[in-house]
């Protein structure tokens, strides 16, 4: 039997209801990693060590089904931007240190009553704001692959943790890519649903037309069983959709023989690190060995994205993070002896650099006399990398390309130029204004072996072919696929 904090929830699952292991066994041995491994790499922000030890006897005392529900006694992890009741939810911010929610975020909700045990909350950008976790206030979170490069951001914590093997799996939030290219830095699977498939309610705002929660696990099939269980129409979310849930992970096996698979030449460019760019080409040509047939495809307002998401995102973020002011919750300045003082010195205090720098872009995209100039022209360049992707879908069923232009980097090699940083996001960052589902999934390695992730992209609501898609390919390569060697005692 595999190492159980190595299992998939599937492998896990299996062993659990046949009683090859109990659910306190299984507690108890990723609390153990994760009492050896999370001083090294801050995945985790707050383990909550007894109450999910409480709940797997519960199991294991048949106080509660084994049976019963799906997720039952598998221990996942939860993005600290999503509201837990009575647990500690920071969104990497100092200004939410002591932010105790009462109430549970629907995903969370979703995932207790399938049977899930909660493990911990896991490190992110604050606000979840960046692309490689150093913009947390609490420190970044490592990458298990090699501790001096970023997880990727803002999910990193959540991607270092399922690497690592700290949990079974992990919720992720992705605005902009958030889900995906730290998947693809830690070599795990990474899903971001089409917008409003799965409920916004308890996230805490990023930017709300682009936010959407995602699982994040070991393979493929883990990713469609998580799916099934977060995806959904919310009444508390009014721009959930309405339309029936698949049981993806039963769809992922049929054929993809002749499924059309469309490369956006805009994505196979010059300038891309030479493994990224050599990776995803084996990557096609393994689709066509496995009978699916590839098409040229075009996306040809790509190249806007960038500028379009860094004037959309900070502009809807500058209006959320509002409510920040130091009167309702979250961190006060207590020596201000004005309301304006109050407010100023909270703020300045609470946010971090990158949360601040984007609020004052967006305040300024929306103010009087720019808003025609940047937000409203930013709108209109969204409809347009929209109606690329309704195009290209009309002849093909998924689009493949690169996840982000390189593997991993060093932690502190952006931080100086937050340009450099945005660019990154570069081949994200148009499915999420175009609202489309995205998977990232491991392709290969580079010369220093680290982990490259391939995307796939599907239309709207389009989440069974991309996870079917992705599943044949991962079996394809399941010989190849490699682990972070971490000892538990270095
Ligand atoms: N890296 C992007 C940003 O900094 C996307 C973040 C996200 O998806 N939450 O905004």
């Amino acid at each position: 039997m595999a190492s159980v904090t190595r299992m998939t929830i599937h492998e896990l699952r299996e062993a659990l209801v046949t009683k090859k292991i109990s659910v306190s066994e299984t507690v108890r041995a990723y609390l153990e990693r994760i009492d050896a491994l999370n001083p090294r790499l801050q995945c985790f922000l707050t383990v909550l060590a007894e109450k999910a030890l409480q709940e797997a006897e519960d199991y294991d005392a048949g106080r509660k089904d084994l049976s019963a529900s799906p997720l039952a006694g598998i221990p996942i992890a939860v993005k600290d931007v999503l509201c837990t009741e009575g647990i500690r939810t920071t969104c990497g911010s100092k200004i939410l240190e002591n932010f105790f929610p009462p109430y549970d975020a629907t995903v969370v909700s979703r995932l207790k009553s399938s049977g899930a045990i909660l493990l911990g909350k896991t490190n992110m950008d604050e606000f979840a704001m960046g692309s490689s976790n150093e913009n947390s206030a609490f420190g970044t979170a490592r990458n298990p692959w090699d501790p001096t490069r970023v997880p990727g951001g803002s999910s990193g914590g959540s991607a270092a943790a399922v690497a690592a093997d700290l949990c079974a799996a992990a919720l992720g939030t992705d605005t902009g890519g958030s889900i995906r290219q730290p998947a693809s830095f830690c070599g795990i699977v990474g899903l971001k649903p089409t917008y409003g498939r799965v409920s916004r309610y308890g996230l805490v705002a990023f930017a709300s037309s682009l936010d959407q929660v995602g699982p994040m696990t070991k393979d493929v099939r883990d990713a469609a069983l998580l799916l099934s269980v977060l995806a959904g129409h919310d009444p508390k979310d009014s721009t959930s959709i309405d339309h029936p849930v698949e049981d993806y992970a039963a769809a992922v096996e049929a054929s993809i023989r002749g499924l059309r698979i469309g490369m956006p030449k805009e994505y196979f460019i010059e300038g891309m690190d030479p493994d990224v760019a050599d990776a995803t080409h084996k990557a096609c040509r393994l689709f066509q060995d496995l009978g699916a047939e590839l098409v040229e495809v075009s996306l040809p307002h790509t190249a806007y994205g960038v500028a379009a998401y860094y004037i959309i995102a900070p502009a809807e973020a500058s209006s959320n993070l509002a409510r920040y002011d130091g009167v309702k919750y979250g961190y006060r300045f207590p020596e201000a002896r004005d309301l304006m003082t109050m407010y100023k010195e909270s703020r300045s205090r609470g946010f971090g650099a990158e949360v601040k720098r984007r609020i004052m872009l967006g305040t300024y995209c929306l103010s009087a006399g720019y808003y025609d100039a940047y937000y409203r022209k930013a709108s209109q360049v969204r409809t347009l990398i929209r109606r690329d992707f309704t195009e290209a879908f009309q002849k093909s069923d998924v689009l493949v390309a690169p996840v982000s232009p390189t593997a991993a980097f060093k932690i502190g090699e952006k931080t100086e130029n937050p340009l450099q940083m945005y660019l990154n996001d570069v081949f994200t960052l148009p499915a999420s204004l175009a609202g489309i589902p995205g998977l990232s999934l491991p392709c290969g390695y580079t010369t220093e072996g680290l982990p490259i992730g391939l995307q796939i992209l599907g239309p709207p609501l389009g989440e069974a072919t991309v996870l079917r898609a992705a599943y044949h390919f991962e079996q394809a390569t399941r010989t190849a696929r490699r682990m972070p060697s971490l000892s538990e005692n270095a």
